[in-house]
């Protein structure tokens, strides 16, 4: 398969960075000594892993000692969530929401299907944003976990964390944020939040697939599911991810330099890109609150299209982007996000998420710019949603579940 030139799908997972790649290699290679070893081969690498910390610690704004190294970002949130139901046995209630991501969403399923818990999913309005009266209203004192994500990886729709973490902590109860998509993106001081726990992952923020983070605020009960080894102070077994763990703090670093051009550089793109689509196209929307959102993703529906035979059509130019619906076993499912959100059907169908990085150039905005407009046009002449006539899936519930 070719590689795409066009690449707008950075919330799916982003490039590396050079500045990453070169501080990992020499990791695979001559640096390639166990951090626990006593001799000063693996000493060096466990020297190297603390500035690797240093650096994560300094991007999130937290302490060195409450960063735990994972896998990945859903590794990192189901420990979060799963240790504090094991620190409080007593308690046998969570608190969500409708929009997390699976990594969050299946989890608290399957708890409240195979373990008995009582799981609340908060709704959102049609802008994707939640209503701080029903969180409070859901909170009581069986609740263990409240887990609500930062920002949402469809939509880039921020929840206001501080306020909800402050709400959580003043009755008592455990605070979790999946912030994946939010790390690197907006800065966050944890030193001044009442969050516990905060989950991330390096591949959305140009270090590679396979290493993640769980923030664990120091003197919070912890209680890890991995029993073996001693490493990361004994809150997570198994031997390092060494080149891994490096190439995050690479990261971390570059991430904290970049942060600014974030909602400078990358949010101008974004929303050039945004409200030229809007514009040439007729019957498209915006899903997701226009301000309290990433600034770099851009959720649009066109009505009366499937967001597949967009995204067929975009690859063949070289365009990678992202479509809110998955294609199950035959039967198109609109996304849970839209759906909660209330996109009628024939909008939620047609959604296209375009998620920029530092490396998205004018160039590359320029030329979606030129082509969407017509695949939209093309596609319309032979949906069998005609504009303008009667559309025989709204106001039909969605998905029916
Ligand atoms: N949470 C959110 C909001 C995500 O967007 C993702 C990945 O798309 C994850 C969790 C899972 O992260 P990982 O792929 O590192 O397991």
């Amino acid at each position: 398969m070719s590689t795409p030139v066009i690449y707008m799908d950075n919330n799916a997972t982003t490039r590396v960075a050079p500045e990453v790649l070169d501080a990992m290699l020499p990791f695979f290679s001559e640096l390639y000594g166990n951090p626990s070893s006593m001799h000063s081969f693996g000493g060096q690498v466990g020297k190297d892993m603390r500035e690797a910390r240093e650096n994560l610690a300094a991007l999130l704004g937290c302490g060195t000692d409450e960063i735990v190294f994972t896998s990945c970002g859903t590794e990192a949130d189901n420990t979060a969530i799963r240790s504090a139901l094991a620190a409080q046995p007593e308690k046998r209630h969570i608190v969500t929401t409708r929009v997390e991501h699976p990594a969050v969403l299946s989890l608290c399923k399957f708890l409240e299907r195979s373990q008995g818990y009582r799981v609340t999913y908060l709704g959102v309005d049609s802008e994707g944003r939640l209503d701080m009266k029903e969180l409070e209203e859901s909170l009581t004192d069986d609740t263990a976990i409240v887990s609500i994500m930062w920002a949402n990886n469809e939509t880039g729709v921020i929840f206001p964390i501080p306020e909800i973490a402050k709400l959580v902590k003043s009755r008592g109860i455990f605070m979790h944020t999946d912030a994946v998509q939010a790390v690197g993106k907006v800065p966050i001081s944890l030193k001044d939040l009442d969050v516990d726990m905060l989950a991330l992952s390096g591949h959305k923020l140009h270090a590679p697939k396979g290493i993640g983070a769980l923030y664990v605020r120091r003197k919070l009960p912890y209680r890890p599911f991995l029993i073996g080894g001693h490493q990361e102070h004994g809150r997570r077994a198994g031997t390092e991810n060494t080149t891994g763990i490096i190439a995050l703090g690479a990261a971390a670093k570059a991430a904290t330099a970049h942060i600014p051009l974030e909602n400078t550089v990358v949010r101008a793109l974004r929303d050039k890109l945004e409200s030229a689509l809007l514009a040439a196209v007729p019957d498209s929307r915006l899903n997701g609150h226009k301000e309290e959102r990433l600034p770099n993703t851009s959720n649009i529906s066109f009505k009366y299209v499937e967001g597949e035979a967009i995204l067929l059509l975009l690859d063949q130019l070289g365009i990678a982007a992202s479509s809110g619906s998955a294609c199950t076993s035959g039967s198109l499912e609109p996304s849970h996000v839209l759906r909660a959100m209330g996109v009628p059907f024939t909008f939620a169908h047609g959604s296209i998420r375009f998620s920029l990085s530092r490396y998205t150039t004018e160039a590359d905005v320029d030329y979606v710019i030129k082509n969407v407009p017509p695949i939209i046009e093309t596609l319309r002449k032979i949906s069998p949603y005609k504009r303008g006539a009667a559309d025989p899936l709204d106001p039909k519930p969605a998905c029916g579940c």
